[in-house]
């Protein structure tokens, strides 16, 4: 049943591995059915342990040049790539040596996942709003009332981003819908401004410190990104980059409020 195929693709989408359709169609899935969002959830648990819970050492000089020397010889690749490295040294697990070698593949790869995390978010959210135009699909809970839409997001995710109405301001609420950005579950509130949508994803922060808007530019987008009261925000809009600050300006006030 389809279930089970979603399932198996579970960990690939949690390790970040699926092309944007299949991505779409896993974590749309997951969304829906109680036993594979468990999954998810456990999966992403055990993947955030890995990445702030296991403890590091500095390798010793001289150990890179001792492993070269003990590995047979082998033109080197022109370019390394740390995942792709990471697989063969786990297959030959069992000696000390490439132990050691994986240890250090690893701390490779969850270092670049570090530094790569805020741009992935961005690029997340930039792939959901694509993903939503294409399946003409903007929300799960089509309505302008606010009361309604409140209460639909707070009953499906650990946070409660503020859904104020904003049609005064020329920022009429259109409705919520819930979503998978690089592996979280995300509100999604939705608004217009003309003939532009704005989205305003909203996800639990990992870390505490509010943060001030942060503006960029990609993909024809303009988003706004800021922390605020354990929340992540990130606006994004094809409208001009004035009105979308007014907008998170606005949202950021009614979070301020509630
Ligand atoms: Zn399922």
């Amino acid at each position: 049943m389809a279930c089970d195929r979603y399932r198996r693709l579970l960990p690939a989408l949690s390790d970040r591995e699926l092309g944007p359709l299949r991505r779409f169609l896993v974590a749309r899935h997951a969304i829906r059915c109680a036993a594979c969002s468990t999954e998810l959830e456990e999966l992403e648990a055990m993947r955030t342990a890995l990445r702030t819970r296991l403890t590091y050492h500095r390798a010793p000089p001289g150990l890179a040049a001792r492993i070269g020397s003990a590995l047979p010889r082998e033109a080197p690749p022109a370019e390394v790539e740390p995942r792709r490295w990471a697989r063969p040294a786990w297959t030959l697990a069992g000696s000390g040596l490439v132990g050691a070698l994986a240890g250090i593949a690893l701390t490779v790869v969850v270092l670049g996942g570090h530094s790569a995390g805020g741009d992935r978010e961005l690029q997340g959210v930039i792939d959901s709003q694509i993903r939503a135009r294409m399946a003409d699909h903007l929300t799960d809970m089509p309505t302008s009332d606010q009361h309604t839409v409140k209460p639909w997001l707070s009953a499906r995710l650990p946070i409660s981003p503020p859904v104020p109405e904003l049609k005064d301001v020329g920022f009429p609420l259109v409705g919520g819908r819930m979503d998978f950005i690089d592996g979280r579950p995300t509100a999604v509130v939705v608004y217009r401004h003309g003939k532009h949508v704005v989205n305003l994803y909203a996800w639990a922060a990992t870390a505490a410190a509010d943060t001030a808007f942060r503006t960029t530019r990609r993909q024809g987008f303009n988003i706004v990104s800021w922390r605020q009261s354990g929340i992540a925000y990130h606006a994004v809009s094809d409208c001009e980059a004035d009105a979308l600050m007014r907008f998170a300006q606005e949202i950021e006030r009614a979070a301020t409020g509630s």
